[in-house]
């Protein structure tokens, strides 16, 4: 049984442990570069980037961050942490941690309705997923070292570089567990 972290600073992260825990594995709220000591995988979760940077600043939190990707356990980062992870965001442009050589352009998908359900492109490597889009972004240009992993109307929404698997959707809010298993398996 791995124990897991969510970064729980702000947004949704308690559906992301439930989802965890679902699978059998332990979970941890990680809000500390201590409480970061100690899980061996970790969720950035949905909520919104810009307050996100500036939680993580205020809690110091960006060396550890940083440190746990470079240490190479498996991150899973859905909407926001996909902001966050990215090489490069736009509309509006902001920093990012440069973890996953995408652009992703934010609250670009779903304009209209800010939000809404579907399944993943069948032919999607890690299969059919249920996928819940909310105000999301949407990953306009993918980098060479990086792998599509799921792909909704032949655009990708799931992509991994290394240790972190990156969404554009929120994988926690559909009874379908197999993007969280995909990358930290059952406990
Ligand atoms: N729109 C949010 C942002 O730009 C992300 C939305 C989400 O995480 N569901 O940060």
């Amino acid at each position: 049984m791995a124990r897991l972290g969510v970064l729980a600073l702000q947004g949704g992260y308690d559906a992301h442990a439930r989802t965890l825990r679902g699978l059998g594995h332990t979970v941890d709220e990680v809000r500390t570069a201590d409480d970061l000591a100690r899980v061996d995988g970790l969720v950035l979760p949905g909520g919104e980037s810009t307050t996100h940077l500036i939680l993580i600043d205020r809690f110091a939190l960006e060396a550890p961050l940083r440190a746990f990707v470079a240490s190479g356990k498996p991150v899973l980062a859905t909407c926001c942490g996909l902001i966050l992870s990215a090489a490069e965001v736009v509309s509006p442009a902001q920093r990012s941690f440069g973890w996953v050589d995408v652009t992703v352009a934010r609250n670009a998908w779903g304009r209209q309705v800010h939000s809404f359900e579907d399944t993943a492109d069948p032919e999607s490597p890690v299969g059919p997923v249920s996928m819940l889009f909310i105000r999301a972004p949407r990953i306009t240009r993918v980098g060479p070292a990086v792998e599509v992993r799921a792909t909704y109307r032949g655009e990708p929404v799931l992509v991994r570089q290394g240790n972190v698997t990156a969404g554009a959707f929120h994988p926690e809010l559909t009874a379908d567990a197999r993007v969280h298993e995909a990358v930290f398996g059952r406990g």
